[in-house]
């Protein structure tokens, strides 16, 4: 397959953009060659695709379920007896819900935490986007739990990858405060043997550092870092409540960091330190939505707008959370977070791209088109996708769509009869 999109506005200039494969072959005024598939750009701009590092993808289908409560109580009173109910075929039903709208606003890969995650990995493989799947390890201190996850977590490793070129099989443990030292032995040796990528919530809450001190006599970090369990191939989502030695134990470990801007607020869980953090290291700091649960949308969109916001108010400066710096967090530094050769829209680069309708009140006028992404537009300035060289939405048309609402209504009306 090859795509040519023809004078669209890339860094200030027009150019025509080919795409051969599922990379980006040239990017120079008038090429004379011609391709499959001949978009026109007149009107539009390319811009990277957002990388979620941070997504419970199936909790989509309990956006509004339960709201206004902290952490613990939410999980505890609304989530998890309902996760205890859902089938593998809803999350199935409910991961497609979740792809449909990622692809509309704009996202074409998400780092998952969730469980039977190969039914997630299908639906991924059929709306044709990335995504880095993993179980997650969660015992609540059980043992008896500790060895149904391990066995789950070898068979889900075991099975065959449904879709190598657009994912990534991975681990992931819940939190210090639901996983024990046997399973978080476990997952460290089964991620250094594997060589995978590994999600883990850390330092959500001020709760879970005074709890995990009071337990253990160090930090949730310190605690993680005792297993051995941080390196580069670590991604630590929320870190909203790291000290100093926590931040050089994770800089010194080059792992990145996962900052979920809505699910932060509306969960009341704090202020992630952005500006320092993004000064400290600015290629660690990546963008997540955390689940359409706590968030309760997966735009990256409006994401990149709350984090710039929440940065200029934790930092108390307007000079905080630049709108260039959170759209690089969310774009580039995702990507390479998980490893992938994208995220920038460059010659040899994976061709995943937006483009924008130029025309959109949103982006007019357009003096920075990163200051109108990030503070001005919402996900309809977005009227086509691209991933791995693949149209998956065009003007505004995901294949499909209809289906995916209407299968996830009928999934809801029987999650409320389950209540
Ligand atoms: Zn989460």
């Amino acid at each position: 397959m090859s795509i040519l999109i023809k004078n669209v506005l890339h860094q200030n200039q027009y150019v025509d953009v080919l795409i051969e494969g599922n990379r980006f072959s040239q990017i120079a005024p008038h090429i004379e060659q011609t391709a499959e598939k001949i978009i026109d750009g007149s009107n539009k701009a390319i811009v990277p695709a957002f990388y979620n590092t941070h997504c419970h993808a199936a909790m989509s289908i309990l956006r509004g379920y339960g709201d206004d409560k902290p952490l613990f109580n939410w999980l505890k009173e609304d989530i998890w007896p309902i996760e205890a109910k859902l089938t593998s075929a809803d999350i199935y039903v409910a991961s497609r819900l979740a792809i449909l709208e990622m692809i509309k606003s704009g996202t074409i890969f998400f780092a998952d935490m969730y469980f039977y995650g190969e039914e997630t990995m299908r639906a991924v493989k059929e709306l044709g986007i990335r995504a880095a799947i993993s179980l997650v390890e969660m015992d609540m201190f059980e043992s008896e739990q500790t060895q149904m996850k391990k066995a789950a977590t070898a068979k889900f490793l075991e099975m065959e990858n449904p879709c190598p070129e657009r994912i990534i099989k991975g681990l992931s443990c819940h939190a210090v405060y639901t996983v024990s030292s046997d399973l978080f032995e476990f997952a460290a040796k089964t991620a250094q043997e594997n060589d995978l990528f590994m999600q883990i919530h850390l330092s959500e809450t001020a709760g879970e550092n005074t709890d995990c001190l009071a337990k253990y006599g160090m930090s949730p970090t310190e605690r993680l870092d005792s297993f051995d369990i941080l390196n580069d191939k670590t991604i630590l989502a929320h870190a909203v409540h790291l000290n100093s030695k926590d931040v050089e134990i994770i800089r010194r470990r080059g792992s990145y960091l996962s900052h979920n801007p809505v699910s932060n607020l509306k969960l009341n869980s704090g202020l992630f330190a952005f500006e320092d953090l993004y000064q400290e290291m600015p290629d660690k700091i990546t963008i997540g939505t955390d689940g359409a649960s706590s968030n309760n949308n997966l735009s990256m969109v409006e994401s990149i707008k709350f984090a710039s916001m929440s940065a200029k108010m934790q930092a108390n400066s307007a000079v905080a959370g630049k709108a260039a710096d959170v759209y690089r967090t969310a774009t580039l530094n995702g990507a390479r977070a998980f490893g992938l050769e994208a995220g920038e829209i460059r010659e040899g680069a994976l061709a995943d791209c937006l483009l924008i309708d130029m025309e959109n009140p949103f982006m007019v006028p357009n003096y920075n088109i990163i200051s109108n992404l990030v503070y001005a537009a919402d996900s309809s300035a977005i009227c086509d996708v691209i991933c791995d060289g693949k149209l998956v939405m065009e003007n505004h048309k995901v294949e499909g769509e209809k289906e995916i609402i209407a299968e996830a209504r009928k999934l809801a009306k029987k999650i409320i009869n389950l209540k």
